[in-house]
C-alpha cells in the first residue's frame, strides 16, 4: 500500500510550479543559444534573461539593472558579504546576528580567519534582534551589517527597516537574506532600506540552483566571480537561462497570488500549531508568536529526539524537518534554537513544519491524526521521560 505523502517542508524546497517547468522547457531545446552571441539564437536568449530581470526586480520593487542572477541563496550571500569587506580595505567589522543561515554564517568564520571582526547580535527568547544592541555594536571599522528577513527555521520576522536605517545613518551597508521572504510576504526594498538583498528561487515554486542578489544602485562591492564579463561584470559564467527564465516565471507567479496566499497559509498554520500545543502536553512554539511567517510552525516536543519523529511521521508520508535541512544530517543541536536560549535536550526535540501552496485541510487532519500517535509511542520507549 502506499501512503499519501504530506510535504510539510517547504523551508527546505518548493516544489517547481508546473507552468515554471513549461516556461523553462524551450530553454533546453530550440532556445539553447549563448545569451554572449550576437546571432539571433543568443539574442533570444538574451532577451529572455532580461525579461526575467523585469519580473524579478518587479516583485521587489528593485530597478532591473539592480539584479544579479546568481546561482542561489548561498551565492548570493557569499556575493554580499565578500564582495562589500573586500570593497573596501579601511574597514574590517561586520555585525550580523547568531541566528543566520549557515550561508552568513560560513561566510563570517571565513572572513574572521582572515582578519575580519564579526559581531554576531544576541536574539531574544522570540528570536529577534534588539536594535539597539545592532546599533551600539557599530564603531568606526563596521563596513557591513547583515541580518536576516525572517530565520528558516523558526520563522520570525526581523524589524528589518529598523536595523537598516540605523545601518545608513553610521554609513554602514546593510544586507538582508531574504530567502524565506520573497514570495511569502511583501518584500519591497525601498520599504526595508537595504543595499543588499538575497532570493533564491527554489524557495519560491522555481528551480533549483538559481538566485540573484538585488544591488542598490551606488553600493561598491566586487565580483566574486571572475569570468567573461556577464552581470555587468559582477557575475562571470555563462547564464543559466532555463534557470533564470524558471526563476521570472516563479516570482511572476508569486507576485499574482501573495495576498490571497498568505492568510490561507497562515490559517493552516494557526490551526496545526494551536492543535498541537493544546493536544500534546509538553509542547512549546519556538519564535515569535505573531512575527513570524504565515507558513512556519516550529514546536518542541519535550521527551522525544526530533530525528526518531521524523522518521516515523515519514514512515506516514509526511515530511518535516528538525533544524534547518541544510544542518538534519548532523546531530547537532541548532545553533538557531541554542541561541533562542533552549537546552540541548529541547533544541533536539524540535519540529518544524512549513505549509506550501498546495497543501490542503485534509494534509493538517492528517498530521494531526498522526503526529499524537507518534509522539505517545516514542515517549513510552523514552529514558529521557522515565528519568523525568
Ligand atoms: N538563506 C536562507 C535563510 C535559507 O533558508 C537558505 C536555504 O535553505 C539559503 C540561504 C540558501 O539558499 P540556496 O539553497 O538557494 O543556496
Amino acid at each position: 500500500m502506499t501512503v499519501k505523502r504530506v510535504y510539510l517542508d517547504h523551508a527546505a524546497t518548493t516544489p517547481t510550479h508546473p507552468d515554471v517547468v513549461a516556461a523553462m522547457l524551450p530553454h533546453f531545446t530550440d532556445g539553447f543559444g549563448n545569451p554572449s552571441s550576437i546571432y539571433s539564437y543568443g539574442q533570444e536568449a538574451r532577451g529572455a534573461i532580461e525579461d526575467a530581470r523585469e519580473k524579478v526586480a518587479g516583485l521587489i520593487g528593485a530597478r532591473p539593472e539592480e539584479i544579479v542572477f546568481t546561482g542561489g541563496g548561498t551565492e548570493s550571500d557569499n556575493f554580499a558579504l565578500k564582495g562589500t569587506v573586500f570593497a573596501d580595505p579601511k574597514r574590517n567589522h561586520i555585525i550580523t546576528s547568531a541566528i543566520e543561515h549557515h550561508a552568513i554564517m560560513e561566510s563570517c568564520g571565513f572572513l574572521e580567519k582572515r582578519g575580519f571582526k564579526v559581531t554576531y547580535l544576541p536574539v531574544g527568547q522570540d528570536g529577534l534582534v534588539d536594535p539597539d544592541e545592532a546599533k551600539k555594536a557599530i564603531t568606526t571599522e563596521t563596513v557591513l551589517m547583515s541580518v536576516m528577513h525572517a530565520n528558516n527555521e523558526i520563522g520570525t520576522i526581523q524589524p528589518i527597516a529598523e536595523l537598516a536605517a540605523i545601518a545608513r545613518e553610521a554609513g554602514v551597508y546593510f544586507h538582508t537574506d531574504a530567502v524565506q521572504t520573497t514570495g511569502q510576504i511583501p518584500v519591497k526594498v525601498d520599504g526595508l532600506g537595504v543595499d543588499m538583498l538575497a532570493i533564491s528561487a527554489h524557495k519560491l515554486y522555481g528551480p533549483k540552483g538559481v538566485g540573484a542578489l538585488y544591488i542598490r544602485k551606488g553600493t561598491r562591492l566586487v565580483p566574486f566571480m571572475h569570468g567573461g564579463g556577464q552581470e555587468r561584470n559582477r557575475r562571470g559564467g555563462t547564464e543559466n537561462v532555463p534557470g533564470i527564465v524558471g526563476f521570472g516565471k516563479a516570482t511572476e507567479i508569486a507576485a499574482g497570488v501573495l495576498e490571497q496566499e498568505a492568510p490561507r497559509q497562515a490559517a493552516l498554520r494557526e490551526r496545526l500549531a494551536g492543535t498541537i500545543l493544546e493536544q500534546i502536553e509538553d509542547t512549546h512554539l519556538n519564535g515569535h508568536a505573531t512575527k513570524r511567517l504565515p507558513n512556519n510552525v516550529n514546536i518542541s516536543i519535550d521527551y522525544v529526539e526530533g530525528e526518531s519523529m521524523l522518521l516515523n511521521l515519514d514512515l506516514e508520508g509526511i515530511c518535516a524537518s528538525t533544524g534547518s535541512a541544510c544542518s538534519s544530517s548532523s546531530l547537532e543541536a541548532s545553533h538557531v534554537l541554542l541561541a533562542l536560549g533552549l537546552a540541548h535536550e529541547q533544541a533536539h526535540s524540535s519540529l518544524r513544519f512549513t505549509v506550501g501552496k498546495w497543501t490542503t485541510d485534509e494534509d493538517i487532519d492528517r498530521v494531526l491524526e498522526v503526529l499524537p500517535q507518534v509522539v505517545s509511542k516514542l515517549r513510552a520507549m523514552s529514558p529521557l521521560l522515565k528519568s523525568r
